[in-house]
């Protein structure tokens, strides 16, 4: 379900507020200064936050600006005025929509709606990535998922060559011989046959180069080795 706050700090309009929104399904808790707002706003989980202009202690723009910092929720500016509509857009303050006292519930209802679901969908197809990503160009290391994707398309890579590519793309511009990156990513210098390299570096051009004999991205330095290019 989702969690709406409401900072206002006229009572009977913060109660109506709460009662058609509580109708509609959500779960709503009023905060009636500046202060106890923001601070609800910030270390509570909130869906969206319905924020009034005027308010004691600190105003709504001031409120508005410092959830921002913190947080990417949706906020819906309300006031009594008019003129501070152009206000609150010319300071850039990052409220998802305004309103002007006196409204009708069900428009507010709608409204907070309609900014719940885009929030959602935004969310939802740009999901703000915990993984450790590596991205050069059109390729895209999901070092945590262990996943390639080559211009958004996912390539399969074998332990080696995940390895050995994404060692390559996190120090770009730097060549290294085939000890070298034997060294780093086999690991097993004495045993070991350097041609391996070779090999891994052919099947990984494979997969993410468009024409492997002219490689845009891991580049032969002749007899030294090779660089991953920026
Ligand atoms: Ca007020």
């Amino acid at each position: 379900m989702s969690k709406i706050l409401i900072v206002e700090d006229e009572s009977a309009i913060a109660d109506l507020e709460r009662d058609y929104l509580e109708l509609s399904g959500f779960e709503v808790d009023i905060e009636n200064s500046g202060i106890s707002g923001l601070d609800a706003a910030i270390h509570k989980d909130y869906n969206l936050v319905v924020l009034d202009l005027m308010l004691p202690e600190m105003d709504g723009y001031e409120v508005c600006r410092r959830i921002r910092e913190e947080k990417d929720i949706p906020i819906l500016m309300v006031s009594a005025k008019k003129d501070d509509i152009d206000k609150i857009r010319g300071l850039g303050l990052g409220a998802d929509d305004y309103m002007t006292k006196p409204f009708s519930p069900s428009e507010l209802v709608a409204r907070v709606k309609a900014h719940l679901a885009r929030y959602e969908r935004l969310v939802g197809t740009n999901p703000k990535s915990i993984n450790d990503i590596v991205e050069i160009r059109g390729i895209r290391i999901d070092k945590t998922a262990r996943r390639v994707y080559v211009d958004g398309e996912e390539k399969v890579f074998t332990t080696k060559e995940f390895d050995l590519l994404t060692f390559l793309a996190e120090n770009p511009n730097h060549v290294f011989t085939k000890e070298e990156l034997f060294r780093e990513i086999w690991d097993m210098e004495s045993i070991g046959d350097i041609a391996t390299v070779t090999v891994h570096i052919k099947k990984i051009r494979e997969k993410i180069e468009k024409n492997s004999t002219k490689p845009e991205y891991i580049e032969t330095i002749w007899g030294v080795g090779y660089r991953f290019k920026v």
